[in-house]
């Protein structure tokens, strides 16, 4: 049998008592390694990592967790080569999408490892200006956000085992809050080998970082009111997440990253902003094959440009080769596993009756992969000429198809665009393109109320800007409604997540001394 995955909890590594499940190369098909969490005490885990973890954590200053923050990316990057072999064993990506996972993960922890040094020597923050309570300015009022006493548990989705860990593990840790990992099981071997990397080189505190492989079994039943809660993944797990005790009766603070309909939006006819479109939509279909919560899954167009848009999209789909991301002339790898397979078919085919296929996938021959085995798909683009009627409205802006599919959606006026975007109730991005920069920005306000970033493109910005599914570690990545209504990154403003915020009345002397 092949490795057990050794859990981390409680300042030691565990095995799990039971079999485990098996992780899949999803390209050869056979097993890698095994995850099980069975038998773990984790009431005795989530207690040492708020009293040890949390303690360490909060008793250094936000520079010296920045400084941690630091040498935890240099010890990411010596290991790189490593991350790189597992990613394409386990979750059959490109190397190119691989970095977007790996690279971009380490990004963000330095991102954050820079913006906690200019935090300075200090362990609480203060939270805007103090406010006269009445006529004498002796009496005052002074918001502060102090590290909440617990822990953070992170349940995360299969499609980045790396960004996913990091960019929540950033800000929590700066915050001075110890977390608890427990990555989604089909791709936990990379997430498990960074955090082993990490623990080995003694950077952190004990107990600041702990890792459950496998079944999420009792991890929600360990939250007491103070620790806080962010999940990743379907709207479905998110509802039953929601639920549980822990949030509705207890209140522990929960983010919610869910799936989200976004939309690309063409604003104008002219060939640059038509191009941009096309090349964007192209891309975010194909990048991590489609598994990506921020890609494009509805494209809008003027009604009168429908078939250009088409015949364009469908050119750059047209050379995008597929198959074994360990041959070169691969550009795009394989679903996760044969699960996610089934669902994007099921998917297509809710999709088929109210749309027409515009560039099928179906079809596509691989490179170096059996089809029998690999859990390769073709990208396919469809067409919806009537997205109005009823039920195709229902199933084109509710139905996450997650991997290689978008679809073409032409619109009358902008108004009509504008409403069939929000038919997806709330997502985490939508692009626009187009070469008038007051039409750029009408439609990027217009669309922020149900969007938590709006990347808005023109051809000033074509060679320079960060691409439409790029979560870049600056800007805010959550969405409202559909999305989850949770708030990620945006800078400093992740921090408040995992801080306390609470009004310090006091004479202006004493708010002095703070
Ligand atoms: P998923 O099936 O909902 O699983 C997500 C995580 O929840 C996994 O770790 C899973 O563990 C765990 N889980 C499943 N059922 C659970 C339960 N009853 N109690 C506690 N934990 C449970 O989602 P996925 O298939 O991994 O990810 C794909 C979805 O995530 C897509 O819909 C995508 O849009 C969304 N996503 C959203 C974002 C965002 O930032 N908004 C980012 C990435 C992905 P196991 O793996 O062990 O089952």
């Amino acid at each position: 049998m092949n490795e057990l995955l050794a859990n981390y909890i409680a300042g030691r590594w565990q095995h799990g008592t039971g079999a485990g499940i098996a992780l899949i190369d999803p390209v050869l098909g056979n097993e890698l390694v095994r995850a099980d969490s069975a038998g773990l005490n984790l009431d005795e885990g989530f207690r040492f990592a708020r009293e040890q973890g949390a303690a360490a954590l909060r008793a250094l200053t936000y520079a010296e967790r920045a400084a941690m923050l630091s040498a935890c990316v240099a010890v990411l990057n010596k290991h790189r080569d490593r991350y790189y072999e597992i990613a394409t064993a386990n979750s059959g990506t490109t190397k190119a999408d691989s970095a977007i996972d790996i690279d971009g993960g380490i990004y963000t922890l330095g991102y954050y490892a820079k913006l906690g040094e200019s935090l300075g020597a200090r362990r609480f923050m203060r939270d805007g200006d103090a406010a006269r309570l009445g006529k004498d300015p002796l009496f005052q009022s002074q918001h502060v956000m102090v590290p909440t006493r617990g822990v953070a548990l992170f349940i995360n989705a299969f499609n980045f085992p790396s960004w996913g860990l990091w960019e929540k593990a950033a800000p929590a840790l700066l915050s001075g809050v110890p977390v608890i990992v427990k990555p989604a099981t089909a791709t936990a071997w990379l997430t498990q080998q960074m955090v082993k990397d990490v623990v080995d080189a003694g950077i952190l505190p004990p107990g600041a970082i702990s890792i459950v492989c496998g079944s999420s079994a009792g991890l929600l039943d360990a939250l007491t009111p103070f620790d806080v809660f962010s999940f990743t993944g379907s709207a479905d797990t998110a509802h039953t997440l929601r639920n549980h005790p822990a949030i509705a009766l207890r209140s522990t603070r929960a983010n919610i990253e869910a799936d989200s309909i976004n939309s690309a939006l063409l604003l104008s006819s002219d060939d640059a902003a038509l191009d941009l479109f096309a090349k964007e939509v192209a891309r975010e279909m194909t990048v991590k094959s489609g598994q990506k919560c921020t890609a494009i899954r509805r494209a809008f167009v003027p009604a009168e440009l429908y078939d250009r848009a088409a015949q364009a999209i469908s050119a750059r789909l047209a050379k995008t080769t597929v198959g074994n991301p360990r041959n070169e002339q691969v550009r795009m790898g394989a679903l996760v596993n044969r699960a996610q397979l089934v669902n994007v078919r099921d998917g297509l085919a809710q999709l088929a009756a109210h749309t027409q296929v515009l560039h099928d996938g179906a079809n596509t021959p691989f490179i170096d992969a059996d089809p029998a085995i690999a859990c390769c798909i073709g990208p396919t683009l469809l067409g919806a000429t009537s997205p109005e009627h009823a039920d195709a409205a229902d199933i084109i802006h509710n139905t996450e198809v997650f991997g290689p599919v978008a679809t073409l959606i032409p619109y009358r006026t902008v108004e009509h665009a504008y409403s069939l975007i929000r038919k997806g109730q709330g997502s985490l991005v939508a692009s626009v393109y187009g070469s008038d920069h007051a039409a750029i920005a009408q439609a990027a306000i217009e669309l922020a109320d149900s969007h938590g970033r709006v990347h808005a493109i023109s051809p000033d910005v074509a060679a320079i800007h960060t691409g439409h599914g790029n979560v870049m570690p600056h800007s805010l990545h959550g969405g409202p409604g559909r999305a989850g209504g949770g708030e990620e990154l945006g800078g400093a403003r992740a921090l408040s997540f995992y801080h306390r915020r609470s009004a310090i009345q006091a004479s202006t002397a004493a708010l002095d001394q703070l």
